[in-house]
């Protein structure tokens, strides 16, 4: 019995069945690879699903983690935490937001958003309003909350009763909103660019027309970000290629460099919806965490990862284009933003994923037909241009 095959018995044996895992264990990583138990060597171009954006190891987090270790790991919120302050003031000074909330997860940052809107409707404008409208197409979590907001019956189905107020409205129809939203419309939380959706970017003027209606009705208008945030779409914040201003925002994924850590923003006149004891976690923000985090800030502004993102995005499509102008028919559409891009070949693709993977490419499939690239924000055109070629090759030998 290979070693893999050992491991992937007992992982059968011991971990609840809840992932379609892919043929290969992980033994380590460095920079923008990682290699499996038999020291073959892999381009990682799904990062831990957006989430190692400045690539595995990184020796200054490696440094920050022992020092802070060392020093200060978790005492809870009863008590101020100077890494905690530290860190949301370099959060906030990139974005117009006034207030952040720290917890563990994406779906952890949307749950504190729904609370926050629902508490700030009833308490800060006196209006029964808790309903929140979302996207078709759009992933918001996992927890029962979260799942109801997504807009994919996939992720709901069985897990009946779901928690009322939430409403799927189809995506990019202005007036399907327009007529969706009502006295008891609380927000409205849409995704710029829906990752688990198939990685599909959504209008800037449909969305600017979706804020501006919010402001007409007086609903909060809310991001999320947790896959969009943090420079992966060649801006800090997604939002802010279409100029928005969300009343909150949520990122996650990539906030602190491969450990697991959640937050949403608010303008400061959203943040009213929450005062003392009305919202709490007892792990989020904890001064290891946020020590971690405060420095993925620091790097992502001194390397210009957002700079970086956008000009390695559009090396990428060069590439992709160039492979469909060569081989007319091989793929179907390019899209996305920045380094969050999707190769649709508009068929099945499994068999092309799993060809990039026996070479030695980690790339992930999604919605079947197109495969959703999600590299470290410092991958190289070298790298690029590798994936491209075996890409091609693979294109081009298929029947
Ligand atoms: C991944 C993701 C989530 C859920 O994040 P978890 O950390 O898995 O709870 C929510 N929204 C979007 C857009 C995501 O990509």
């Amino acid at each position: 019995m290979s070693a893999f095959d050992d491991l992937k018995a007992r992982d059968e044996q011991s971990i609840c069945n809840t992932y379609g895992r892919y043929p290969l264990a992980i033994d380590r990583a460095q920079g923008c690879h990682v290699w499996d138990l038999d020291g073959k060597r892999y381009l990682d171009l799904v990062a831990g699903i957006a989430v190692c954006s400045l690539g595995h190891s990184r020796p200054e987090l490696l440094e920050v983690i022992t020092r802070q270790y060392a020093k200060l790991v978790h005492v809870s919120n009863l008590f101020y935490q100077r890494e905690q302050s530290e860190l949301a003031e370099r959060l906030l000074a990139t974005s117009h937001a006034g207030k952040v909330f720290f917890c563990n997860s994406g779906a952890e940052a949307n749950e504190a958003a729904i609370k926050l809107a629902r508490r700030f409707m009833r308490t800060v404008r006196g209006r029964e309003a808790y309903e929140i409208l979302t996207l078709s197409g759009s992933f918001h979590g996992r927890t029962l909350a979260t799942v109801t907001a997504t807009g994919q019956e996939k992720f709901r189905q069985y897990f009946e009763p779901l928690p009322g107020g939430f409403t799927t409205v189809p995506k990019g129809d202005l007036e399907a909103m327009r007529a969706a939203m009502g006295p008891q419309t609380a927000a409205v939380l849409v995704e710029v660019v829906q990752g688990e959706g198939g990685v599909r970017p959504l209008d800037g003027d449909y969305l600017r027309a979706v804020q501006a209606l919010c402001r007409e009705r007086d609903v909060l208008f809310m991001i999320d970000e947790v896959q969009t945030g943090m420079c992966r779409t060649g801006r800090f914040w997604a939002h802010q290629h279409h100029g928005l201003t969300p009343d909150v925002f949520t990122v996650a994924k990539p906030l602190a460099g491969g450990l697991p850590m959640g937050a949403m923003f608010a303008t400061d006149e959203a943040a009213r919806g929450l005062t003392p004891g009305t919202h709490a976690t007892t792990f989020g923000g904890g001064a290891l965490l946020c020590a971690v985090a405060a420095k993925v800030v620091d790097i992502m502004l001194d390397e210009d990862l957002a700079g970086r993102a956008e000009a390695m995005g559009a090396y990428a499509r060069e590439l992709f284009a160039g492979i469909a102008a060569r081989n007319p028919g091989a793929i179907a559409e390019v899209r996305g933003l920045g380094l969050m891009l999707a190769v649709d070949l508009g068929r099945p693709a499994a068999d092309v994923w799993r060809a990039l993977l026996d070479r030695g490419f980690i790339c992930n499939l999604t919605q079947e037909t197109a495969l959703r690239l999600v590299p470290p924000l410092v991958i190289t055109r070298e790298d690029l241009d590798a994936f491209a070629a075996a890409l091609e090759d693979i294109l081009r030998a298929r029947p």
